[in-house]
């Protein structure tokens, strides 16, 4: 007992799985599917469906007065939210600036932004928030965006979760964002999920891949699962804004367009000092932060494959020569041969630097997704059938105990 479906007729419109008040019916490739398990016959579906696509393969089944009722309700409900999700447009990022700075990760997600904004046809915007912050605004309209949102305030001055929650939460309320983009930084981690909880919407973190489904429009945010073993597409249908973090380094930067305009909107934060209970009583940098593997244009990674801590020294001679950073998989780490803040991967660093050098790493899909978007790979390993040949650029199958010091030799010779 359940829907049938003619895929003939099917436009893909969404509107039946908006509707399904027992969540029994999906799109997939375009086409209403059903889940026979879920399906109750209740024909909400096919009465909202405009194409006639949708047909019940028995009678509706008699349903007390109450459950009609009750069916109504939700069919209604259902149609409501679909109508009001369609006023959310534009797609926003969150432009994380520290005392002036911005995170490099802003710029890559007006990037990303913009390829889901063509695709949706909407505008592209940047939330500016801090105080004495409006000459960043035109960055961001030179790298891709259209808009500005900016709210000003001394009690932005400083990153505290309260009042920047609230400035977005009261700007998402006003406008209706159809995306908010922020990164997997430690502010964005916090702010997106301060911002998602008020505005009672879904939100997927760390994720490597956003684009936008044609034939609903939803968001696909793709991510690792899983223990990193499968990628999950992750997709927010009921709620808007659909919100997503991504790392640092995952995406492209985009082209810098100096001189671009765009419209700078002002709004008023409309929170008083005496509103926040948090206070920033003084910062403390942090001192001789000497790796900052995200920056690194060259890393010489190595894994278990190393064997010692001793032999990370070898690696150490290498990376001096070419002015590189010395990267690390996880298990070089959990067995005491360098420093966790080394650890590229699904739970260290991600990484994207010039050239990536693998020595001695297997390759597992967690190191993977820490790694691969890196521009060239050279990975040294004495198993052919090792996983990091397959997204290597130039993969060396031999002993690292000779590979690496016959390359140490020859930069040198050809570095000097
Ligand atoms: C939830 C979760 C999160 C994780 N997060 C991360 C992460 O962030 N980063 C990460 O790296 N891992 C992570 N891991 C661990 C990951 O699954 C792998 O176990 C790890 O990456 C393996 O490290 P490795 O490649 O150094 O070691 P191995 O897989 O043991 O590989 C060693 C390699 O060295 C080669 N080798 C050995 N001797 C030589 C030699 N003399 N010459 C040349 N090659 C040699 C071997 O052929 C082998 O391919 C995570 C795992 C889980 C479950």
């Amino acid at each position: 007992m359940a829907v049938e479906i003619s895929k003939k007729k099917c436009i893909g419109c969404g509107l039946c799985v908006q509707t399904c008040p027992f969540d029994a019916l999906t799109l997939e490739n375009g086409v209403a599917q059903v889940d026979p398990d879920k399906c109750t016959n209740c024909g909400a579906c096919v009465e909202v469906c405009p194409t006639e696509a949708l047909a019940l393969d028995e009678p509706q089944k008699k349903m007390s007065k109450e459950e009609k009722e009750q069916v109504k309700g939700m069919t209604e409900t259902a149609r409501e939210m679909s109508e009001e999700l369609t006023k959310y447009k534009g797609v926003w990022v969150f432009i994380e600036q520290l005392e002036g700075e911005v995170a490099p990760v802003s710029w890559e997600l007006l990037g990303a932004g913009r390829k889901l904004t063509d695709k949706l046809d909407t505008y592209l915007a940047g939330i500016l928030l801090g105080d004495g912050v409006e000459h960043i605004a035109r960055e961001v309209f030179n790298y891709g965006a259209d808009k500005v949102y900016l709210v000003e305030s001394p009690v932005l001055q400083h990153y505290r979760t309260q009042p920047y929650a609230e400035a977005i939460v009261n700007l998402s309320k006003k406008y209706m964002p159809e995306i908010i983009l922020m990164g997997a930084t430690t502010m964005g981690r916090d702010l997106s999920s301060a911002v998602a909880t008020k505005l009672g919407t879904g939100l997927t973190a760390d994720c490597t891949e956003l684009d936008i489904e044609e034939e609903s429009s939803y968001l696909l945010q793709s991510r690792p699962a899983f223990g990193g073993n499968i990628m999950a597409t992750i997709v927010c249908r009921h709620r808007r804004p659909q919100m997503a973090t991504v790392r640092p380094r995952v995406m492209d930067m985009p082209v810098y367009q100096e001189g671009r305009q765009g419209e700078i909107i002002r709004e008023e934060l409309g929170l008083s000092e005496e509103d926040v209970a948090v206070k920033v009583i003084d910062f403390i940098k942090e001192k001789g932060k000497a790796v900052y593997l995200d920056k690194a244009e060259i890393i010489v990674a190595g894994g278990r494959g190393l064997g010692s801590k001793e032999n990370f020294k070898m690696l150490e001679e290498l990376a001096n020569i070419l002015g590189g950073t010395i990267g690390a998989s996880r298990a070089a780490v959990e067995a005491g041969w360098i420093g966790a803040e080394h650890q590229v991967g699904q739970t260290g660093i991600t990484v994207r630097p010039k050239v990536y050098f693998a020595i001695g790493i297997s390759g597992a899909i967690q190191h993977l997704v820490g790694m691969q978007t890196s521009d060239v790979i050279v990975a040294v390993n004495n198993d052919p059938e090792a996983p990091i040949f397959n997204v290597a650029t130039f993969g060396i199958q031999g002993d690292l105990f000779k590979v690496v010091p016959a390359m140490i030799k020859e930069f040198r010779k050809q570095l000097g």
